[in-house]
């Protein structure tokens, strides 16, 4: 039995004022229950909870603090009627979210005081991320003694990718100081679906050229040649590469200089081109969501209409200029809440990709809903697959495949 001894583990994405949670049971690969706590650290902290199952149930709570919610949370997990467990040592082990590891982490950690200080040190990468996601840890230290936590980067897989890809051309001296380089983002839901297609395509890793694009209110895509990372569409942070729901993605970097000297200031450009850019900046409606922007262009609105055509047009360049760098592709994927469920959004940029031999479905693109299937079609050299990600389960998996390999030392 495998997973015996890590059968039930938890899954943290602690953010700066929220914190998400999910219990996995390993053995049949489950979610138990999940749910988040909203609003921490204000007087209208809020705990959403759902069993397996069952319908959501919402309340009010006293959380000061991520260690009050997550202990909040896991009353929830134990409490007869609603809970999952009898007591909190079922829980074998916690997995959690960490977004930046730099050059320090190239693959998940057991996360031992030296791994924190490192995590802390990263946090000047994201300032945003990294303090509240040692939040969640330390929480974790709190209500779960004794339970080993293992930290999951956001930027791990990333750290395949060779130089030439990851270096920009600035200085050396900025990245022999300040360690500026492409770190790359969303590495956790990548490699899920590049395993994912793996299995589905019945074909190893190591054989396969895969172009991944996960789409969501964030947006990268990545180049993956036999399970490591050729190149990817984000940075040093999280804003280049795709037109997302807020970020610009790729701009021209002179016309920051150019805002400064209008009279904005750092703070405010930073501003708006991390709140008030893509979909949101472009759409004529002020959302940052592809649904709204869809919806807004079947009215006629053309600004929305202009959005979905600019969307499609800079992700066929990353798709196209990854085919080649790759040498072709087994499989183009589309993942997050864009990739899976946006069907003008993947026709939009399906229809620009002829030239590598991959054609839409039409009608299957209709069709699909968050499923694993094939929307190019039958008889594409290059076909796309729409693959649903799961990187609470990824997350789980690694923190499982970590404790066994220390098991063995
Ligand atoms: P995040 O990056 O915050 O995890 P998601 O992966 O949930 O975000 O993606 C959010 C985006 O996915 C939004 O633009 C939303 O419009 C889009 N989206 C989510 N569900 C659907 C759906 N059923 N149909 C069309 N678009 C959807």
């Amino acid at each position: 039995m495998p997973y015996k001894k890590y059968d039930k583990i938890l899954v943290i994405n602690s953010g700066s004022s929220s914190l998400k949670f999910t219990l996995f049971c390993m053995s049949g690969e489950t979610i138990m229950a999940k749910g988040l706590v909203e609003r921490i650290g204000t007087d209208n902290a809020n705990l959403v909870y759902q069993r397996s199952g069952e319908k959501k149930s919402e309340q009010g709570i006293a959380a000061e603090n991520h260690g009050k919610a997550l202990a909040m949370a896991c009353k929830m997990l134990i409490t007869p009627g609603v809970g999952v467990l009898k007591t909190l040592q079922e829980v074998k082990a916690v997995g959690h979210r960490v977004v930046h590891g730099a050059e320090f982490f190239s693959e998940p950690v057991l996360t031992t005081e030296d791994v924190k200080a490192t995590i802390k040190k990263c946090s000047d990468l994201a300032p945003l991320h990294n303090p509240a996601n040692l939040d969640g840890i330390v929480a974790c230290e709190t209500v779960f003694p004794h339970v080993p936590n293992v930290s999951v980067f956001d930027t791990a897989f990333h750290q395949t990718m060779p130089k030439h890809a990851y270096m920009y051309a600035i200085p050396q001296q900025f990245y022999d100081d300040y360690g500026i380089r492409k770190y790359g983002f969303h590495g956790t839901s990548h490699k899920f679906v590049m395993q994912a297609a793996a299995e589905y395509l019945k074909r190893p890793v190591a054989e396969l050229k895969l172009i991944t694009c996960h789409m969501g209110n964030g947006s990268s895509i990545a180049a993956i040649d036999g399970g490591k990372v050729l190149d990817t569409s984000m940075g040093l942070t999280p804003l280049p590469g795709m037109i997302m729901g807020t970020r610009c993605g790729d701009i021209d970097p002179a016309i920051i200089f150019y805002l400064a000297r209008k009279g904005m200031s750092i703070d405010e450009i930073d501003n708006v081109l991390n709140k008030k850019s893509g979909l949101f900046g472009i759409n004529g409606i002020n959302s940052g969501d592809m649904r709204d922007t869809v919806n807004a262009a079947a009215q006629g609105k053309s600004a929305a209409a202009n959005a979905i055509e600019m969307f499609g047009h800079r992700a066929a360049l990353y798709i196209g200029g990854y085919y080649t760098l790759l040498g072709g592709a087994d499989a183009i994927i589309f993942t997050g809440g864009i990739g899976e469920n946006s069907h003008p959004a993947r026709k939009a940029i399906i229809s620009r990709l002829a030239a590598i031999g991959c054609e839409l479905d039409e009608e299957k693109n209709l069709e699909i809903f968050g499923t694993l299937s094939p929307v190019s079609t039958p008889k594409s050299k290059t076909p796309a697959l729409v693959i649903p990600t799961n990187e609470e389960l990824m997350i789980a998996r690694e923190t499982f495949r970590v404790l066994s390999e220390e098991m063995k030392k």
